[in-house]
């Protein structure tokens, strides 16, 4: 289980893009490396809109919980072992929806 904080989230968008499109695809993506030149020229902590409006869309920075579907500003990332949190990966749930669920115990 691992707590990501929105902010986390958009500060890893350069780490994760590079991984995706980058490390991957090399040369081939060169428009690929023109967006992380833009997101590495950012300053730090990295924002959200000026990261959104360098890639496009809301995607990289979007944090949203599994159960109630609403975003958030922090989740709990619940899954096994060997994965990344920052994917598209594991169940990702928010404060209200785990303390519904320790209710439930
Ligand atoms: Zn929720």
């Amino acid at each position: 289980m691992l707590l990501i904080k929105k902010q986390e989230l958009i500060d890893s968008v350069p780490k994760r893009w590079y991984k995706e499109y980058v490390s991957r695809q090399g040369l081939l993506a060169c428009d690929k490396q023109g967006v992380l030149d833009k997101l590495h020229a950012l300053e730090k902590p990295l924002n959200e809109q000026e990261v959104n409006k360098i890639i496009g869309n809301s995607s990289w920075t979007y944090l949203k919980c599994d159960v109630c579907e609403k975003e958030t500003d922090a989740i709990l990332c619940i899954k096994p072992l060997d994965y990344c949190p920052y994917e598209n990966r594991g169940v990702r749930i928010c404060n209200d929806c785990m303390v519904k669920g320790l209710n439930k115990f």
